[in-house]
């Protein structure tokens, strides 16, 4: 679970910026047709004749955004990117390209580097984007990552946060909180380690929460699935910072309440297994639980026929007139007010 002792440590200054930038980005293959120029002049030149160019931005901070102690750097790199192509994906378009720019203070050797580097890599061999540019330079200290992505989309096909009507079905794909739980998971098990340096945490109950958490996927798989079902969300956000903070987003975009049903927001056999273990309470950890990756949605209920029966999907709620607001239907049939409880950058 821990990093790996490195044994050859080579200083970044060995290489300097320029041969550091060679070497981590020579084994980047470039294999979209709109790129003309990728690295290596003053920037990069695009061929995008098609739609719309959709543009967004990422910054992954160390001891904010990620411990050393139990992310492997390799997986640092992957989810740096993934978070960024899951912004894109969320507009119902596709990414098609990337800068990364990174500060790393002198802690950091050329072969940490090249293990983000690798995952960078590994993200941009799966969902098929080009690494064009980016910018490199030190800090002093830890490490922060900045990815910037591009997409493309025809203009018709764009979802926005702002579309969703009265009566539109709320819905969600995949399952919610494991990423959470397998931070906590990590917490714990770290805390372990420092008191007690020869354990050997098994981490094997825990998988699918460490993985969610460790090596997140981006919803492509979503994204090619309406476009088979010929279906166009009227709303759609992703799930970075926590479903009740993200349904929130939706209905003040689009001028709405809502009604989220709590019986049935998704969870995982293992996360639930986990809540119960940390004695967490279920609804307060699905709401404000961050990270999860998955895409949250409106549609017209004359959609629904196109998503019923599929396990990708769960209708949550539904969309209401902005003067009822927004609120959660409680298993005992409750009414409460729907609050922001997700990670927010500055609390
Ligand atoms: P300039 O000084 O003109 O900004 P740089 O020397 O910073 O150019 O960068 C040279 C080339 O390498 C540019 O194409 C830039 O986008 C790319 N580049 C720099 N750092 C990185 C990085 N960390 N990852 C990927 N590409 C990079
Ligand atoms: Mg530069």
């Amino acid at each position: 679970m821990l990093q790996d002792k490195t044994p050859a440590q080579t200083p970044l200054s060995r290489l300097g910026e320029f041969g550091l930038i060679h070497h981590l980005t020579e084994k980047f293959p470039l294999r979209r047709k709109e790129t003309r120029t990728g690295i290596g002049d003053d920037a990069a030149v695009l061929d995008m004749r098609e739609g719309m160019s959709l543009w967004s931005t990422d910054m992954l901070v160390e001891g904010v955004h990620f411990d050393p102690a139990y992310t492997p750097y390799k997986h640092l790199g992957y989810k740096a990117v993934i978070v960024n192509l899951s912004d894109i994906y969320a507009m119902n378009a596709e990414p098609t390209h990337i800068t990364v720019s990174i500060a790393a203070s002198s802690r950091y050797s050329v072969e940490i580097l090249e293990e983000i580097y690798a995952g960078i890599r590994l993200a941009c061999e799966l969902y098929e984007v080009d690494l064009v540019g980016g910018d490199t330079t030190t800090t002093p200290r830890g490490l922060q990552i900045s990815i910037g992505v591009m997409g493309k989309a025809k203009a018709e096909d764009i979802v926005y946060r702002s579309g969703a009507h009265v009566n539109d079905l709320l819905v969600v794909t995949g399952d919610l909180a494991a990423a959470y739980l397998g931070l906590q998971v990590l917490e714990r098990e770290k805390r372990v380690v420092e008191v007690n340096p020869g354990a050997e945490p098994d981490l094997t109950p825990y998988a699918y929460l460490v993985e969610r958490q460790l090596k997140p996927e981006a919803r492509r798989d979503i994204i090619r699935l309406f476009k088979e079902l010929k279906l166009k969300p009227t709303s759609m956000i992703d799930i970075s910072d926590g479903l009740s903070s993200e349904i929130l987003h939706l209905c003040k975009a689009s001028g709405m309440g809502c009604y989220l049903y709590e019986e049935k927001i998704p969870l995982d056999p293992q996360v639930i297994n986990t809540l119960e273990e940390f004695d967490l309470e279920h609804t307060t950890i699905a709401l404000s639980s961050g990270e999860d990756y998955e895409l949250l949605f409106t549609i017209s209920q004359k959609d629904y026929d196109k998503i019923k029966g599929n396990p990708n999907f769960t209708v949550i709620g539904h969309m209401a007139d902005a003067g009822e607001g927004a609120h959660l239907i409680t298993r005992a049939g409750q009414k409460v007010e729907l609050i922001a409880r997700g990670w927010n950058s500055f609390e």
